[in-house]
């Protein structure tokens, strides 16, 4: 039933009202666009606040980020069991603006999504490579490598399918009006699924997002690309041209 995941990636912007305003857009449309599945990553302090409005709603839940580490003194870090608590449901796992910006490696990576899965949570897993790499040739080559940190845990564990998600976001697309071109994107995303189909212990495929520029001005033509499955979208998920997204991928 499922027509497209949009999920909103809100970063480190806005207020209690801004937040209020972008639920309310989301929670007027959400029974109008039922094909969609809806997930909003808002940022920690607001949580709580959008768990209480979206409660009884199709709209779920996540977090932009977890401890690798269960408890103890952490200053700073958050839990997965925590984010639970306040009515989390998803974490996002390897965002380029971690990887790159607070240089988030793959063991530290493996362990966040190790911790999390373990708890309960749905991990969307992100992966994309630089403008450099994409113009050394590498782009398929570093994709495929950032993937090991989740082909590991999915031959450990059978079920996992039903809680892991890929975004493919090339990181020179991400906040800058950039868009790869269709053939690139469904060429990466067909190399992503056969490369988790490898690893998968299920014939469930596992969800495949793209983020990087998604705006309702693209968005008819990306959704239209085989394989891909839903969007990870960050600014224009500030503005109703989120909702005009979901208008676009129901129909
Ligand atoms: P953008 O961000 O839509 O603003 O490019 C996407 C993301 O960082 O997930």
């Amino acid at each position: 039933m499922t027509s497209a995941i949009l999920a909103a990636n809100w970063k480190m912007n806005g207020d209690r009202a801004a937040v209020a305003q972008r639920l309310s857009w989301v929670l007027d449309s959400c029974e109008k666009l039922k094909k969609i599945q809806w997930l909003l990553f808002p940022p920690f302090p607001y949580l709580s606040m959008c768990h209480d409005q979206l409660a009884k709603s199709p709209v779920a839940l996540g977090a932009q980020d977890v401890s690798a580490y269960t408890e103890g003194a952490y200053t700073g870090q958050v839990s997965a069991a925590m984010l639970q608590d306040v009515g989390a449901e998803y974490v996002l796992v390897g965002h380029s603006e971690r990887r790159h910006g607070l240089a988030e490696n793959d063991v530290l990576l493996a362990q966040k999504c190790d911790l999390a899965l373990q708890s309960g949570l749905s991990v969307i897993f992100c992966v994309g490579e630089t403008q450099d790499e994409r113009l050394a040739g590498k782009s398929e080559s570093v994709v495929l490598s950032q993937l090991a940190v989740v082909e590991a845990l999915l031959k450990r564990e059978s079920n996992l399918s039903e809680r892991l998600m890929v975004a493919y976001e090339p990181v020179w697309a991400i906040g800058t009006g950039l868009i790869a071109k269709s053939e690139d994107v469904m060429s990466m995303h067909q190399a992503i699924g056969r490369k988790l189909a490898l690893s998968c212990q299920s014939t469930a495929r596992i969800p495949l997002l793209y983020g990087g520029s998604v705006k309702s001005s693209n968005a008819a033509e990306l959704i239209s690309i085989e394989g891909v499955d839903g969007f990870l979208v960050g600014g224009a998920s500030l503005t109703k041209d989120f909702i005009k997204i979901g208008e676009i991928c129901s129909n």
